[in-house]
């Protein structure tokens, strides 16, 4: 048996960490257990073959106000993290179609409003019927009666399949990783709000300048340290212990490790196969077994510095990649990250096929640029929890209903989809609940000192 810990957080991802950090910062010193080498969870960097890659182009929002209140407390400066950019995107077709549409520097809704206007590629119809549902949205504040799927509810709000095709469908994939057939209109309208209905400034792009591990990870880890907080990596918990309504503490493997509080800040299907064998939370570990996930592929191609996009990210319909970022603006020039959001005919291609394909796509835009010098495709299996209709009610609360037991992690109960901002406002949530639980029942372990 090894000695006994007060607070552990099982699992190093945005989640745990912004659980530590909160929790390090009202003077909760904790363990932090995680089962990979390295902090950040499925938003880290790789090494893959000698190239240092992030596990997938990420990127925020200036919305994400959990994360941008996370790095003052870790006293980070926004402008060391992130790139902030005024709200612009260009989407191509195979067809030679292009929308432009970008928000005006104005206040908030009537950046988006303006931005609908002036979008160029859209005809005066299109534009007409997109600025009508925007202004009816603006004005039932973003809400809806009942769920139902997106592109239903889009067709019988007026919307074209020419500006699902432009808009919507590009705008669903990149904020819920899911078909716009099965997605959550309940959810697309909530993030719509957060995003275009307060600051004009919640709909900047954020773009995150250090690799993903040097970004949060890297600061959370070194603020939970000087607080007296202590990292175990690869150390993967394979069991909890609870009695009569209470944990007691943990197994990873053979070893024992007491505790009195503890939050499993693991994905989904972890925190299921750790909480199912238990009568008390049997039907927990049940809940969130009826989640789906969705992939995400990432193909990196480097060029010769001299390709260029043109913009930071451009948006791509009909073929087999949906975004293009320039990792110019990471001081990577030539170097871009094509995303392909959710299932589709590209999870049965494999890596070359996949890669070639999508180099095809990009040479039929940028005829000029030189050939491409290497190449990597990263596959993310479930980079995210499906945002289909009827989500919400499935999504737990930090509470487990075990005493010293709560949850964290992007799929908890935040209104975000599968984020880092959700990762980031669940570690939170579940922090304070810990901490306010403390303060009720008087516990020893004291939460504030
Ligand atoms: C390719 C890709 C692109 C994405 N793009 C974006 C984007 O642009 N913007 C955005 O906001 N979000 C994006 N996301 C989503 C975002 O990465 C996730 O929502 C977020 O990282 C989830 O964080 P988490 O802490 O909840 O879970 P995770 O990151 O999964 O962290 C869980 C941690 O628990 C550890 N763990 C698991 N089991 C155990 C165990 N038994 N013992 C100990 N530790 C364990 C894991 O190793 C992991 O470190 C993307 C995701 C992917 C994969």
């Amino acid at each position: 048996m090894a000695t006994a810990l007060t607070t552990v957080v099982v699992g190093g991802g945005w989640a745990g960490l912004a659980a530590a950090t909160t929790l390090s910062r009202y003077g909760m010193p904790v363990a932090l257990f995680e089962s990979g080498r390295l902090l950040g969870g499925r938003a880290r960097s790789v090494n893959t073959q000698g190239w240092n890659i992030d596990n997938g182009q990420h990127i925020m929002l200036g919305a994400y106000r959990n994360i941008l209140g996370l790095l003052q407390t870790l006293g980070i400066p926004e402008q060391r993290m992130v790139k902030r950019k005024l709200l612009q995107f260009e989407i191509h077709s195979t067809q030679q179609q292009t929308v432009t549409l970008q928000v005006h520097n104005v206040a908030a809704p009537m950046h988006l409003l303006w931005g609908l206007m002036r979008a160029r590629g859209l005809d005066l119809h299109e534009r007409g019927t997109a600025l009508r549902l925007g202004a009816r949205l603006i004005r039932n504040r973003f809400s809806i009666n009942q769920d139902q799927p997106l592109e239903k509810w889009l067709l019988q709000n007026g919307q074209t399949r020419r500006l699902i095709q432009f808009l919507w469908q590009p705008l669903c994939l990149a904020m819920l990783n899911t078909p716009i057939r099965e997605a959550s209109t309940q959810v697309f309208l909530h993030i719509l709000r957060k995003h275009f209905a307060r600051e004009r400034e919640d709909s900047d792009l954020l773009f995150i300048l250090p690799s993903l591990t040097e970004s949060l990870p890297l600061h959370a880890q070194r603020y939970v340290e000087n607080h007296g907080g202590q990292f175990r990596l690869q150390q993967r918990i394979t069991a909890l212990a609870i009695d009569a309504g209470r944990l007691h503490g943990f197994y990873c493997g053979e070893t024992f490790h007491p505790c009195e509080q503890l939050i499993l800040a693991t994905p989904p299907w972890i925190a299921k196969k750790l909480l199912a064998p238990h009568p008390e939370t049997a039907a927990l570990g049940a809940q969130l077994g009826e989640f789906h996930h969705h992939p995400i592929c990432t193909v990196y191609i480097q060029y010769p510095e001299t390709a260029r996009l043109g913009n930071d990210l451009i948006g791509l319909v009909d073929g087999i990649g949906h975004w293009v970022f320039d990792r110019r603006i990471n001081a990577q020039p030539g170097l871009m990250a094509v995303v392909i959001c959710g299932p589709g005919k590209h999870m049965t291609m494999d890596n070359d096929a996949l890669a070639q394909a999508v180099m095809a796509e990009l040479a039929a835009l940028y005829p000029h640029w030189p050939q491409a010098l290497k190449w990597r495709v990263l596959r993310e299996k479930r980079a995210t929890f499906g945002c289909e209709v009827g989500i919400q009610q499935k999504r737990p609360q930090a509470r487990t209903g075990v005493e010293g037991l709560w949850l964290a992690g992007d799929y908890l109960d935040t209104g975000y989809p599968s984020t880092l901002e959700g990762a980031v406002k669940s570690g939170i949530m579940s922090a304070r609940a810990l901490l306010s639980g403390l303060q009720s029942t008087n516990s020893p372990t004291r939460a504030m000192r």
